[in-house]
């Protein structure tokens, strides 16, 4: 007889979700993690006493009025918003792009006169086939230069005219001098921490760190009668159609004795000199006055099957291989797959917490 009616694999925000749900219906659960901790790549870890984003910077934001509710009831959210400057040759930029932008770079000031500017600059294109043919069509070549280029071309070790433009149009350009860099109607960052929030979410529930599935699959298997699993599909399949391809990060973090750094808590650096792409200060996503801060050099790495997987890289080739594993996963009895790594997607927080609650209609 199975222990467990669930076993989750990886208690991340996907399987936290799934996994406090399940419990919620009175399903017996256990969690498994292969890291150390809990919350997969939100984990915050609190040193003197500022919370550090380890794998890079979160920050919530959703216009789902469920989803928000929902995470909710395990954290208060600050009134953070996301304003991050753009630094390129010694010069800071206002970012996302808008009219301060503008006005920084083309001393217009109204709508108007940006707008006018902007129609001299664009290079339309009815039809654009990559990233660099859409911002071009959209902004033409000087921004392109300036905020774009550098930074893409770092961030995904590809020329932005091999990259589909999908990426980019997450981010909003405007003509006024809006710049949050999110257009939903809530954002912030929980207070006291992503881990907290996470552990509220997890309370209760049987959880075994620095469990790896893979190293121990037939009895973890054995103990429950279904599966939810949100690691790597192409690894679940032991890699039978290829290789699935991300981009990886590696972070710099050092502790400085000075109150404030750099004054906003993400500075992008879009310079294709600078080898990392952004510094992160984490004590201004919490209005922290400590008199010590921390930064976070954060710098874009090949991905190898050694390192964390942060970015799927959703180009045709991947998207053929993963619909391969997709048809296998679809036969699996008992397991269902999800999360960003199982479904290979390129999910906000708010997008996984969604993608879970879709997945437990599904389960029995
Ligand atoms: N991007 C850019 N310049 C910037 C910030 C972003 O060219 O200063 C591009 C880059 O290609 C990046 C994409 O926009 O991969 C999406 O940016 P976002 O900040 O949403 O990326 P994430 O925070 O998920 O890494």
């Amino acid at each position: 007889m199975a222990k467990y009616d669930y076993l989750i694999i990886g208690a991340g925000l996907f399987g936290a979700t799934i996994a406090q749900q399940l419990t919620k219906k009175g399903f017996k659960v256990l969690v498994i993690d292969q890291r150390p901790h809990l919350g997969g790549n939100c984990y915050t870890e609190a040193k003197d006493g500022i919370n550090i984003h380890k794998y890079g910077a979160h920050i919530f934001h959703t216009s789902n009025d469920q989803v928000w509710q929902y995470v909710n009831q395990f954290a208060r959210f600050n009134h953070y918003v996301n304003r991050p400057k753009v630094h390129y040759q010694n010069k800071i930029y206002s970012f996302p792009i808008n009219l301060m932008t503008l006005y920084q770079l083309w001393n217009v000031t109204t709508p108007e006169q940006a707008q006018k500017k902007l129609d001299t600059v664009k290079i339309p294109n009815p039809n654009p086939q990559n990233l660099e043919e859409w911002i071009l069509s959209q902004v033409g070549r000087e921004i392109y230069e300036i905020f774009i280029k550098g930074y893409t071309t770092k961030q995904w070790d590809r020329d932005p005219k091999e990259l589909p433009s999908f990426i980019i149009k997450r981010l909003p350009i405007r003509l006024t001098f809006d710049d949050n860099y999110f257009n939903d109607c809530y954002q912030g960052i929980p207070i006291g921490g992503y881990t907290s929030m996470i552990q509220k979410m997890l309370e209760g529930i049987e959880l075994k760190l620095n469990t790896d599935f893979f190293s121990d699959r037939k009895n973890l298997t054995s103990q429950a009668k279904h599966m939810v699993f949100t690691g790597k599909i192409d690894k679940y399949f032991n890699y039978c159609h290829q290789e699935l391809e991300y981009r990886s990060l590696r972070f710099e973090t050092e502790k400085l004795s000075i109150p404030d750094f750099q004054g906003n808590a993400v500075i992008n650096y879009t310079d294709a000199a600078v080898p990392y792409t952004r510094i992160i200060e984490h004590k201004h996503f919490e209005f922290l006055t400590t008199d010590h801060t921390y930064v976070t050099h954060e710098y874009p790495d090949t991905w190898t099957t050694k390192k964390i997987p942060y970015y799927p890289v959703n180009n045709d080739a991947n998207t053929q291989i993963y619909q391969k594993y997709q048809t296998l996963a679809q036969k699996e009895k008992n397991v269902f797959f999800g999360g960003r790594l199982a479904e290979y997607k390129y999910y906000d927080m708010d997008d996984t917490i969604e993608a879970a609650f879709n997945l437990l209609k599904r389960l029995p």
